[in-house]
């Protein structure tokens, strides 16, 4: 099964799913390319998304594409999603709980896509990998989580509030495609290194 496939069986199975949260929203799933090497994650839709069940395509996704251009990269190129998948009424905070409850199918999603890295954008979808994380300090910088490399960045909605948070915005994500490269290769090394232990193991 491709990718592509695999992502409409689970998009099915969450549209199916009657016990998740905010059942009163549209299901935003998430769209790009599924053998992208950057997969973006928000928070949660908001009212455009929720329209147009697509995710950022309303002011802040707007800053994003602006950003993704930017870059020399296209939209298409890569895979963005939230870590809810449906609208809290009045674009409050998604609670714990309803983190909670779409995080399988979050799971499933990032393991389908086996992204190169993971941008996180915002608070919400920063501390989802990194509990104890500061946006403000953290942002920019790489972590390691598990099979996967995360950097956390500012919400564009929060870039587009004021000047200092859309230059600190612009900078960071100017240097995404040397992080990108640089975590590839990075992961390159981790592979070969563990190849050669197994090997090493199996001379015993
Ligand atoms: N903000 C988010 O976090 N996600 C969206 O899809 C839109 C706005």
């Amino acid at each position: 099964m491709t990718k592509y496939d695999s992502l409409k069986e689970l998009e099915k199975k969450i549209l199916s799913d009657m016990r998740l949260p905010l059942q009163e929203s549209n299901l935003v799933f998430g769209e790009g390319d599924p053998d992208c090497r950057v997969m973006f994650i928000g928070e949660a839709p908001g009212l455009t998304e929720n329209q147009l069940k697509r995710p950022f395509v309303g002011r802040a996704g707007q800053l994003l594409d602006k950003m993704i251009s930017l870059i020399g990269w296209k939209r298409e190129d890569v895979y963005i999603t939230n870590i809810v998948k449906r609208r809290p009424p009045e674009n409050r905070d998604p609670t714990p709980e309803e983190i909670d409850a779409y995080k399988p199918y979050l799971t499933k999603q990032i393991n389908i896509v086996n992204p190169s890295i993971i941008v996180v954008l915002g608070r919400f979808a920063m501390n989802y990998f990194l509990p104890t994380a500061k946006i403000t300090r953290d942002q920019g910088k790489v972590f390691k989580v598990g099979d996967w490399f995360i950097t956390p960045m500012l919400h564009p909605a929060a870039a587009l509030r004021g000047t200092g948070m859309m230059e600190v915005f612009t900078k960071t994500f100017q240097k995404l495609p040397m992080v990108v490269k640089k975590c590839e290769v990075f992961a390159k090394k981790i592979t070969l290194h563990k190849k050669e232990v197994e090997e090493q193991e199996s001379l015993f």
